[in-house]
């Protein structure tokens, strides 16, 4: 596994050889122990940043300061990245906001974290540490806010749509979210204003690409999480596209798709290639272009959001047939070019390639060339 290899012992070794505490946390730890697959390292340490930086370079590792300010070094052993970063505490400053201090004590370093699940740690050689409790609540698949939910949701508002993330991937499908923490989170909605629209596009995404994201959006759109960060979203097609999934690869961009709402792609900063693919989508909703030629159009991933999305909208079932389509347009290339289109230039050109085009594709691909140049 990713604790045993050599690139990941090498790193922990270039801290305890020194003395130091080398120890997982976090997502890894919490995966691991779902056997769930592990995406990042993270590794939390006594050591500074510093001595973290010399003490890799010591080892002949790279030391990258990806995060000096909160004092987190990336590692790379063996072209793996893991973030090293120097345990914290919360120091009250000013009002709500907490700033950070650096601390040898890992229970204080728990305490900062968000949710319970999130705070186990690990040493090199597999030993769980768990100063607050998380372990049980993993195995329950229950979110626990770390100490007060409603003043850890006021140090960091995105918490909020953390505590519903990490219930769509982690918790319990069938037990409800912890009370104390919805309620937390419906009173601290305002709070959501303030966030970056891209630490909120980033928290959506993860969010939509869960397996099943409905009992997580289903309680959002109820206490107005969901109406929040994405108005005119409407969670109700979601639970039949999951179910018409039925397993395939999750795809957050489908899942947002049917949810609707407005100005989507500028609340979540969608990269311009996302925010095409959901304009698309979205407009071949309401469309009857069958499915063969929407992958043709579109290629095969979004000409399945498109299907799934109208069968989840409109309540009806996908067309008999349709994932051979797709397979079977998202293959085909029109065998015409322009060159072939001789005495033709400019718009008429153009008009001429497109009708003979949709002629093409109406016979479902099968013209060749030659009967469609002859067929004046
Ligand atoms: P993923 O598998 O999505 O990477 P993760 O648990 O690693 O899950 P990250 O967002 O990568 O999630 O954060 C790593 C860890 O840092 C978390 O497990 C948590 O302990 C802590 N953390 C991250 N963001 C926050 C936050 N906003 N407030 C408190 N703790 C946080
Ligand atoms: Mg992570």
């Amino acid at each position: 596994t990713w604790m045993t290899r050599p690139e990941t012992r090498a790193v922990c070794a270039a801290l305890t050889g020194a003395g130091h505490q080398a120890l997982f946390v976090g997502g890894c730890v919490r995966n691991a122990l779902l056997g769930a697959p592990v995406a990042d390292v993270d590794i939390a340490t006594d050591a500074r940043p510093e001595t973290v930086t010399k003490l890799a370079e010591n080892a002949g590792l790279r030391a990258v300061p990806t995060g000096a300010e909160h004092g987190t070094i990336t590692v790379v052993s063996g072209g793996i990245a893991h973030e090293v970063t120097t345990f914290r505490r919360d120091v009250e400053t000013f009002g709500r906001h907490a700033t950070v201090a650096f601390t040898t004590d890992p229970a204080d370093d728990a305490a900062r974290r968000d949710f319970t699940m999130n705070a186990l740690y690990a040493t090199p050689e597999g030993e769980l540490l768990d100063p607050l409790g998380g372990l049980p609540d993993l195995q329950a698949r229950r979110l626990r806010f770390v100490g007060d939910p409603t003043s850890r949701i006021r140090e960091d508002y995105l918490r909020i749509l953390r505590f519903f993330r990490f219930h769509a991937w982690y918790g319990d499908p069938q037990e409800g979210l912890d009370p104390e923490g919805i309620a937390a989170c419906a009173e601290n909605l305002d709070g959501l204003a303030g966030l970056s629209r891209e630490r909120i596009g980033a928290e959506m995404r993860k969010l939509l690409a869960a397996a099943d994201p409905a009992p997580a959006i289903g309680p959002m759109a109820v206490i107005g999480v969901l109406n929040a960060v994405l108005p005119g979203a409407d969670p109700r097609a979601l639970p039949p596209l999951i179910h018409l999934e039925h397993g395939m690869p999750p795809r957050w961009l489908r899942r947002l798709a049917v949810l609707g709402g407005e100005e989507v792609s500028e609340r979540l900063r969608l990269s311009r290639r996302d925010s095409r693919d959901l304009g698309l989508v979205r407009d071949e909703f309401g469309t009857t272009r069958p499915p063969a030629e929407l992958a043709y159009r579109h290629g095969a991933d979004l000409a399945r959001d498109i299907v799934l999305g109208r069968a989840a909208l409109f309540e009806t079932p996908p067309p008999e047939g349709w994932q051979q389509a797709i397979a079977l347009g998202a293959d085909a290339s029109f065998p015409v070019r322009a060159a072939d289109l001789q005495g033709l230039e400019g718009p008429a050109l153009g008009a001429r390639l497109r009708e003979l085009e949709a002629r093409w594709i109406a016979s479902g691909f099968t013209l060749d060339r030659e009967s469609l140049l002859g067929r004046e």
